[in-house]
């Protein structure tokens, strides 16, 4: 198959790379297809721990990445590539089976921007990987951003870090410890769903005497201070069913 792609593999320096670790050969060619008709330059693994390999050795500008593999779990593989040192921030799609593995993925926190719950459609797929790609969420600039002097800008929302002060469009809005760390958390993973247990263990730590009803309170709050129009937010998004998230950087 890999004959037919010898054109876009020309341009493989302008196109995006992406790794594809799947087990099952039809679906792993079929996202091989599909994204390779997107222009983008493919690497089909099958196995977890070689796919690892793969992605300690070279840097892909995004990762497609299935939960049930054999050699090293979807999970443990995206870890591990967040903490590796190749592809530390690049964008991952999980692609999981329908039911329990949706909530695990987002759940279990492992890194992943988003997911496809099997079967999913082609332009499903492309439209995905179309919009992990466009954000702007590189290890270089997201850092410098962080260094530059601990100011995180996101849609508008400047976030100081070290003197904990938060601007909306230019003005000051105060924030409580708790809504700051909120804010925070989901601004600087943004596009990142956070199921409300996940925002309970960072946000309250351990404390036993909340509930998931709380992450709903700090979030009206929070909504509050941030947003123009707290009934229709633009900043802190509700994903039905899953959680939270800071909008998608354009
Ligand atoms: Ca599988």
């Amino acid at each position: 198959m890999t004959g037919t792609w010898t054109d876009c593999e020309k341009n493989m320096a302008t196109t995006a790379r992406v790794l594809i670790v799947e087990d099952e050969a039809n679906i792993r060619e079929l996202v091989g297809l599909h994204l390779r008709h997107e222009g983008y330059s493919c690497e089909l693994v099958a196995d977890g721990a070689l796919a690892l390999g793969v992605a300690e050795a070279e840097a892909f500008d995004l990762v497609v990445l299935d939960v049930m593999l054999p050699g090293l779990d979807g999970l443990s593989l995206c870890r591990a590539i967040r903490n590796g040192k190749k592809n530390p921030a690049v964008p991952i799609l999980m692609l999981t089976a329908r039911g329990e593995e949706s909530d695990k993925v987002v759940g279990l926190e492992s890194g992943a921007d988003d997911y496809l719950t099997k079967p999913f459609g082609g332009l499903e797929l492309v439209a995905r990987a179309r919009a992990l790609l466009r954000r702007v969420r590189t290890p270089a600039t997201e850092q410098a951003a962080r260094d530059a002097d601990g100011v995180v800008t996101v849609h508008g929302v400047e976030i100081d870090i070290s003197r904990r002060r938060v601007r909306v469009l230019g003005n000051e809005v105060e924030l409580t410890d708790q809504e700051f760390r909120l804010l925070h958390l989901l601004a600087t993973h943004a596009g990142i769903v956070f199921s409300r247990e996940a925002l309970l263990s960072k946000i309250w730590r351990g404390d036993t005497f909340v509930t998931v009803r709380s992450v709903d309170t700090l979030v009206k709050r929070l909504r509050r201070r941030i947003e123009a129009d707290p009934a229709n937010p633009l900043h802190l998004l509700t994903v039905w069913g899953v959680g939270y998230k800071f909008a998608d950087v354009p």
